[in-house]
């Protein structure tokens, strides 16, 4: 059998390592030098004069926007019903109630014209996900925002690079939390980083981030609250300079090669096809829907006979309201109809930067061969 396709897997050049090896041989492991470049490096990327924090995971800096915002019991915070779990579980986390909102069929993005209705008097932040590194309207949704005087805080975790109408995500908006794990668009190992230009807020997340510390100018330490321990490694920020230096060229193999999916796959009904975007798209995943109970056969069943072909098919992501602890707390996943028919269909075949566009062809004669 060929190598087998896993549905993604990073690349890391010799470079990287090496510096991750004078990291190690510097006696300086923890948070120094390599955060501090990296985030002001970060900062430069997304510009628009944004301050950013690097933190152990985009999870940490979702949870710890949420609290520098002062988000807590009885408040409410706008999420779309199909993301990862720590889009939802984040608010439950800080003490508040996730209030679900349906996502758009094909661009997997929250339906932004359905925000407006989810707001009470209660909601205090809209939390969109900029699903597989494609924009949402983040204009329209900061308009509302505005006038419902509410925060937003983007789950960029899929979107670092992602550009609308010429702006970088994270670079406009009011705070943005990238994820840096290994499957995402650039990796620090597990790592994030919040962005945003509220000076105040920065202040708040750098006590949260490490143990709600804050020294005065003799060095001596104060405490104002039991703060997490979310503080990023050197040795991840030197993987996180040597990522960033690629970024952009890892971006634009990603999207080189989801135009080849589309170009392969035109026409092939057995698919649909995500929604296209326009050239800022970053293209974290390619997902597709697959009717599988038309086809009286399942996921498992698909991804298994994929995995005999040699070929890795991921699942992103399940209807939040439709998992267990979610049922618990009353969600029902049929009241989010697009978010339910997402998480029954959906499936991730491979793309990473260092695929060939050959790889590309073999997994479009692989889906041919077990769903024509
Ligand atoms: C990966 C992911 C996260 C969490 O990122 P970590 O860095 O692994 O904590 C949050 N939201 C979305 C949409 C993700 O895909």
């Amino acid at each position: 059998m060929k190598d087998f396709l896993p549905f993604t897997r990073p690349t890391l050049d010799e470079e990287t390592i090496a510096a991750v090896a004078a990291v190690l041989r510097s006696g300086q492991l923890a948070s120094g030098p390599r955060v501090l470049e990296l985030e002001s490096a970060l900062a430069d990327f997304v510009g628009g004069g944004r301050t950013v924090r690097a933190l152990t995971s985009a999870t940490e800096g979702l949870e710890i926007a949420l609290l520098s915002l002062g988000v807590g019991p009885g408040d409410e915070v706008i999420v779309p019903a199909m993301s990862f779990a720590a889009s939802a579980n984040v608010v439950v986390r800080a003490g508040a109630r996730p209030v679900f909102v349906d996502v758009e069929l094909d661009s997997r993005n929250i339906d932004v014209a359905q925000v407006e209705r989810a707001i009470t008097p209660r909601t205090k932040a809209v939390m969109p996900v900029h699903f597989s590194g494609l924009a949402v309207d983040l204009d329209a949704l900061l308009a509302i925002a505005a006038r419902h005087r509410l925060r937003v805080v983007e789950d960029a975790a899929h979107a670092i690079g992602t550009r609308d109408r010429g702006r970088t995500i994270g670079g406009f908006g009011d705070v943005a939390v990238f994820s840096f794990h290994p499957n995402k668009n650039m990796t620090t190992i597990e790592g994030g980083a919040i962005a945003t230009a509220d000076a105040a807020l920065v202040e708040r997340i750098e006590r949260h981030r490490f143990h709600g510390i804050r020294r005065n100018a003799d060095g001596e330490i104060d405490v104002e609250l039991a703060g997490a321990k979310s503080n990023l490694s050197d040795v991840a920020a030197a993987v996180g300079l040597g990522q960033l230096r690629h970024l952009e060229a890892f971006n634009a193999r990603r999207r080189a090669l989801a135009a080849r999916y589309f170009e392969r796959l035109a026409g092939f009904d057995r698919l649909r096809l995500p929604a296209r975007g326009g050239d800022g798209h970053s293209w974290h995943m390619f997902t597709a829907l697959i009717d599988f109970a038309a086809r009286r056969t399942t996921r498992a069943e698909f991804q298994r006979a994929m995995a005999a072909r040699g070929i890795g098919i991921g699942v992103h992501y399940p209807c939040i309201p439709g998992l267990s602890f979610y049922r618990h707390l009353g969600f029902r996943a049929e009241d989010y109809p697009n978010a339910a028919r997402i998480g029954r269909e959906t499936v991730t075949p491979p793309r990473f930067p260092a695929m060939r566009d050959e790889d590309v062809d073999r997994v479009v004669a692989a889906l041919h061969a077990e769903l024509d």
